[in-house]
């Protein structure tokens, strides 16, 4: 009998090592690092897919608040970003991303004014998202934030700049270079609204559950996939190379259906954006077009939902973003939540 205890010790040791030997996701246990953060495949392009969570990786914000456009006040402060964090973190901490405060920079100095309007330069960035769930109105250049947002950049962390009303909300994808990887939310919304939980969607590479809604039936996007890394893999499933290159949300092509599939899906976004004109187009049926109204990355009004395939593929850029240098940039994980 002697020998049990070892036996014995030998299969408790066998079990607790097979998650980081065998691979494959254990379905009762957590993720280890390597599978919910760095293992991809064809047949899971983003890591950790199937995962039922894993370790969580906390990035550090620095945020830049202004006073307000008549150099009256400050526009936030440490109290409001908090809160707002803790909405975001609501959001992105059951996929394993935490969001910190790191340092909050007050510019002393008025927030350019809306009317002062320096249009061409947003419409290269891409993801503007205004107020009242919708993705629209100006979006502040970065060269108009002056000297002190450039010498307070901080290339290791998330950097968030509060803006005023007017302005509209917009972030940067991972994959383009350029030297400043701002995010711009509206500081009177900050604690309440998911708008900023959006954007940072953008900042760690989602992109709008409509994304190439005009290409219903293209066989792949991988050309676009390939712009945002050489090595990506080429997945056996047609929906991670297609739309917004994620499986979980449906086909979505919001206010372009008529255009693109032939039938009227107002109905959808009649409360964001009222006073829709009839439309000559039969109603979209649930076979053709039943949208995600509840996605993050959707332009519907209720949205706060990230899917598993999503918050994956958020893991994923961040990853990248931890791991490349990007014009000076790469982020700095600073520790477990
Ligand atoms: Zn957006």
């Amino acid at each position: 009998m002697r020998s049990a205890p070892l036996l014995f010790t030998l299969i408790l040791l066998a079990t607790s090592l097979s998650g980081c030997l065998g691979g494959e996701p254990d379905e009762d246990e957590p993720c280890d690092e390597q599978q919910y953060w760095h293992q991809v495949s064809e047949a899971s392009p983003y890591p950790g897919l199937g995962c039922e969570g894993g370790p969580i990786r906390t990035l550090a914000v620095t945020f830049f608040v202004y006073r307000d456009n008549d150099n009256a006040s400050y526009i936030s402060n440490e109290t409001s970003l908090l809160a707002g964090l803790e909405l975001i973190n609501s959001v992105f901490n059951p996929h394993g991303i935490n969001f910190a405060l790191g340092e909050i920079i007050n510019v002393n100095r008025a927030f350019p004014d809306v009317e002062d309007e320096q249009e061409g330069e947003t419409g290269t960035v891409g993801n503007s998202s205004g107020g009242a769930g919708g993705d629209f109105g100006d979006g502040v250049p970065v060269s108009a934030l002056g000297t002190e947002f450039e010498q307070h950049y901080n290339f290791s962390n998330v950097n968030i700049i509060l803006i005023t009303d007017g302005w509209g909300a917009y972030s940067m994808y991972p994959w383009h270079d350029r030297t400043y990887y701002a995010t711009f939310v509206r500081a009177s919304t900050f604690e309440t609204s998911y708008i900023p939980s959006h954007e940072l969607g953008h900042f760690t590479g989602l992109y709008h559950t409509h994304q190439y809604h005009e290409y219903t039936d293209s066989d792949s996007d991988l050309e676009r996939a390939s712009s945002w890394t050489d090595d990506w893999v080429v997945p056996n499933e047609q929906c991670y190379l297609t739309g917004d290159f994620v499986c979980g949300t449906p086909y979505d092509c919001y206010q372009w259906c008529e255009e693109d599939i032939g039938c009227d899906a107002s109905d959808l976004y009649q409360g964001e954006k009222p006073g829709q004109e009839e439309s000559e187009y039969p109603d979209c049926t649930l076979e053709q077009h039943s949208p995600s109204l509840e996605n993050l990355m959707s332009r519907y009004g209720d949205r706060s939902v990230l899917t598993d395939d999503q918050g994956a593929r958020a893991r994923y850029f961040v990853q990248y973003m931890l791991d490349t240098e990007r014009m000076g940039n790469q982020l700095v994980a600073v520790g477990d939540a």
